[in-house]
């Protein structure tokens, strides 16, 4: 690019997201996707024909700022049918522009200038440039490989009179961990302490392969302290509608909204719709979910085994992670680079997601048709050349 830099100085240090520039390179060499997370299959058939549906008969004009009355109200049910939870779809409910949207509009709604969010590492690339863009300040907590586990010191340890918000993303993008309840514990406890208010990123709730997912609201000290956003993408393969949600206190929501207003206004009409549908669909669904998306990862997991990588085995999200410094390989970026132009498979490297762009794991995503995977692994028989 030529001329000055007209990018605001507050989110100069972000670059080009690490998602759009390794699928641009990925498919400039023609490579095997499994970098970006999107899965190259699309949701349920009644679920596209609803939104469809809508877009042929209405409605099409804006939905009120707080979501669709039916999604709002599918919302609340989903809490109530998996969860046993009691959400008040008109008071405490936001539909936002994907689970990145909600993750922005709990930020700007709720942060003053040099307020502090401790955010857990490794984190997804949305969360710091969020807290950017709202003005706050980060500090940053770092379980350690391979167990990452979240512990009360290292959170008591960042801890200042300006702590905000903790965010906590379970389960989480990109190691795979579901946090257990000595994790929650913590978490609960830090909040409650410090009076903190929790933003739980919730997106993969039903990818979970070992334990079920606990929402943080089950833990009642966090009822009225945590936002819980997820959204329609990863449960319905339906990333592209940006369809999210938060559900939330509603003096915590009334903040959210404020900011919901002007940033987004409302959703897309007709996909809220769609998204109302797919909250509804039968328990089938999501065993057979569940039950394919286990024989996709054990597909992976297996296969990077047997080209010699040591893959932790996630116990929830779609996503593996690749230990590189037992390998040699002190920078994951230019290995990346070097996996997708010499053997043609692109994979995710994990210094994006730490304040030091520290090189890290690399992360394979299995949501992605068995010949393709099949395909992923084909080609990755050759990475021994790539370590010598
Ligand atoms: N959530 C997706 C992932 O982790 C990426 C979404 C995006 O490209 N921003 O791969």
């Amino acid at each position: 690019m030529t001329g000055p830099n007209r990018i605001a100085k507050r989110l100069r240090p972000f670059g080009t997201s690490i998602f759009a520039e390794m699928s641009a390179l990925s498919s400039r060499h023609d490579a095997v996707n499994l970098g970006q997370g999107f899965p190259d299959f699309d949701g349920p058939a009644e679920v596209l024909e609803s939104a469809a549906r809508a877009v042929r008969d209405g409605p099409n004009q804006y939905a009120p700022l707080a979501g669709l009355p039916i999604l709002r109200r599918a919302i609340a049910d989903w809490f109530d049918r998996r969860y046993g939870l009691s959400v008040d779809p008109d008071r405490e409910v936001t539909v936002t522009s994907g689970c990145t949207g909600a993750i922005a509009d709990a930020m700007l709604g709720l942060l003053e200038p040099g307020d502090e969010v401790v955010l857990v590492e490794p984190w997804y690339d949305c969360y710091p440039a969020a807290v950017a863009m709202a003005g706050g300040r980060c500090r940053y907590v770092t379980p350690v490989a391979p167990g990452y586990r979240l512990e009360a010191a290292m959170l008591e340890a960042v801890v200042t009179p300006r702590t905000r918000v903790l965010v906590v993303n379970s389960p989480h993008n990109p190691t795979g961990r579901v946090l257990d309840e000595a994790e929650w514990d913590a978490i609960e406890a830090f909040c409650l302490r410090h009076d903190v208010i929790l933003i739980s990123d919730e997106v993969y709730e039903t990818l979970t392969f070992e334990r079920p997912h606990q929402p943080a609201w089950t833990r009642p000290g966090l009822r009225s302290r945590a936002i819980i956003a997820s959204g329609v993408g990863k449960s319905f393969s339906l990333t592209g509608w940006k369809v999210g949600w938060t559900v939330a206190s509603p003096a915590l929501t009334e903040a959210i909204q404020a900011a919901h207003q002007f940033t987004i206004f409302s959703v897309a009409t007709p996909l809220q719709v769609g998204t109302a549908t797919a909250l509804g669909l039968p328990d089938a669904y999501f065993d057979d979910f569940i039950a394919d998306y286990r024989t996709r990862r054990d597909q992976l997991v297996d296969g990077l085994r047997s080209v010699g990588l040591e893959p932790i085995v996630p116990e929830g999200t779609y996503f593996t992670l690749v230990e590189t410094a037992p390998l040699g390989i002190d920078d994951d970026r230019a290995f990346c680079e070097r996996l997708v132009r010499e053997l043609g498979v692109a994979a995710i490297p994990t210094s994006s997601f730490n304040a030091e762009g520290r090189s890290g794991p690399i992360r394979f995503a299995f949501c992605k048709q068995r010949e393709v995977l099949a395909a992923a692994i084909d080609r990755l028989r050759g990475v021994g050349s790539l370590l010598r």
